[in-house]
C-alpha cells in the first residue's frame, strides 16, 4: 500500500505530540518506588473531592451519551463570570477548541502568528490546517506584543498569546492586551489563552472578559486541567462572540465533552476552597523555588503560573536524565524550545523539597567529578 499517497500533505511532516515518562513506566526502568511527577503542570493535590463524589454519583449513566450544549456547566460558568450563555464553547480540554479555531478559520496558508517559544498545541493544531506559522521571537521571555503586531498582514487569521504563558510563566500586563486589541485589525482574531488564570497574583494582570463585548475578535481560552485538577477528563473552553462561537460549534464533534467531565466541572467550580487551597499551595511552592533554585543558580524565570522553568546548561551538561534515574520527571526545556532549561511544575512543599534536595546531590557529584 502506498500510505504516502492518501496522506495529506499537511501532516506529513506533523511530529507526534510526546508527553514524556509516565510514572509507571520510570518505576519499571529506573526501580524507584516514589517516583515525583511535575512534568505536565497537573494539580499537585489532584482533583477536589466534591469533583470526585459528583463523579460517584454520575457513574449510572454513561451509557448514555452526554449533553452535547453542556447545558448546566454553561449555566454555571455563565453566572459566575458574568458572561452570556451563548459566548461559551466547550472542548475536550482547550487543546479540542484551539483546533475549533483552526478548523473553522483556517484555509491553507492562512496566517497564525505566535510567539516563539510557545504552546506546542498552537502550531500543532495550525500545521494541521497547512496554515503559514508566523513565530515572533518572546523579549526577556516574556510576548512583545508590538512586535507581534507588526507579524500581522492580510493572510493572517489570528494571533496566539497564553498569558501566563507556556513554557516561560510570564504575563502580559493591561497595557499589552489593550494594544493588541487596538492595533489588530477587526477580523484577526486574539486568542487569548488564559489555562493558568487562577494561579496568576501580580497586579497588573487584566480581567480580558471585561474586553468581550467590545471587541467581537477577542477570544478567551480556560480549562478545568489546572488549578481544578480534571486534566484526565478534559475539558476546557473558551468565551468569544456568539458569531465566532455558532463557526466553532459547527466543527465540533456532537459529544465532544464527555459527562463526568461535565458533572465534575461543576463540582469543581462550587469546591471554592480547593481552589483556595491549590492557589495557597502553589505561592508558597513559588516562593520556595524562586529561592531556592537562585541560590542554585539555576536563574529561575519568575512566574505566574503552576510551574517554573529554569536553567541548568551553564552548570551541567544534562539534567532531566539524572532527576528521571532518581525518580523525578519534569520537562526537558530542549523539547520547549528552551534547550538547557527545565520546566517543572510546583509541587506540594515535599515534592519541591525533595526535588531541590536531588538537584543539589546531582550538582555536588558533578562538582566532585
Ligand atoms: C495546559 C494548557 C492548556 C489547557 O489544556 P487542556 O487541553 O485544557 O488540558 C491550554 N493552554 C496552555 C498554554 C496550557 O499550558
Amino acid at each position: 500500500m502506498d500510505f504516502q499517497r492518501i496522506a495529506r500533505p499537511q501532516i506529513k511532516d506533523l511530529p507526534v505530540y510526546s508527553p514524556g515518562m509516565g510514572t509507571d513506566e520510570v518505576r519499571r526502568r529506573y526501580g524507584v518506588t516514589d517516583v515525583i511527577k511535575l512534568a505536565s503542570n497537573e494539580n499537585p493535590l489532584g482533583p477536589s473531592p466534591m469533583a470526585l463524589e459528583a463523579i460517584k454519583g454520575s457513574l449510572e449513566e454513561v451509557s448514555v451519551y452526554p449533553d452535547g450544549a453542556c447545558t448546566v456547566l454553561r449555566a454555571r460558568l455563565a453566572e459566575k463570570l458574568g458572561v452570556p450563555a451563548e459566548r461559551f464553547i466547550f472542548g475536550n480540554g482547550t487543546d479540542e477548541v484551539i483546533d475549533f479555531i483552526f478548523f473553522a478559520f483556517f484555509n491553507e496558508g492562512d496566517a497564525a502568528v505566535m510567539g516563539d517559544p510557545t504552546f506546542s498545541s498552537y502550531f500543532l493544531s495550525g500545521m494541521t490546517m497547512g496554515a503559514s506559522l508566523r513565530y515572533v521571537p518572546l523579549h526577556e521571555h516574556s510576548h512583545h506584543v508590538e512586535e507581534m503586531l507588526s507579524a500581522v498582514d492580510g493572510a493572517t487569521k489570528a494571533v496566539f498569546v497564553g498569558t501566563p504563558h507556556n513554557p516561560t510563566g510570564t504575563i502580559c500586563d493591561r497595557e499589552d492586551l489593550e494594544t493588541m486589541l487596538g492595533g489588530l485589525p477587526p477580523d484577526v482574531l486574539l486568542v487569548w489563552d488564559e489555562a493558568y488564570y487562577e494561579y496568576v497574583d501580580r497586579p497588573g494582570y487584566p480581567e480580558s472578559l471585561d474586553y468581550i463585548m467590545e471587541y467581537p475578535n477577542l477570544v478567551v481560552l480556560r480549562t478545568f486541567s489546572k488549578v481544578y485538577g480534571l486534566a484526565g477528563l478534559r475539558v476546557g473552553y473558551g468565551i468569544a462572540h456568539p458569531q465566532i462561537v455558532d463557526y466553532l460549534e459547527r466543527v465540533r464533534p456532537p459529544f465532544n465533552v464527555n459527562s463526568l467531565a461535565q458533572v465534575a466541572a461543576c463540582a469543581a467550580l462550587d469546591d471554592t476552597g480547593h481552589v483556595e487551597r491549590s492557589r495557597a499551595v502553589n505561592a508558597e511552592g513559588k516562593r520556595f523555588l524562586a529561592s531556592e533554585l537562585g541560590r542554585l543558580g539555576m536563574d529561575p524565570i519568575p512566574t505566574q503560573a503552576n510551574f517554573v522553568l529554569f536553567r541548568f546548561d551553564h552548570l551541567i551538561e544534562s539534567l532531566t536524565p539524572k532527576l528521571l534515574a532518581r525518580g523525578i520527571i519534569v520537562r526537558d526545556g530542549a523539547s520547549l524550545g528552551y534547550p538547557g532549561y527545565v520546566r517543572m511544575t510546583i509541587g506540594t512543599g515535599e515534592q519541591n523539597a525533595a526535588v531541590i534536595g536531588v538537584i543539589e546531590e546531582i550538582l555536588a557529584e558533578e562538582e566532585g567529578g
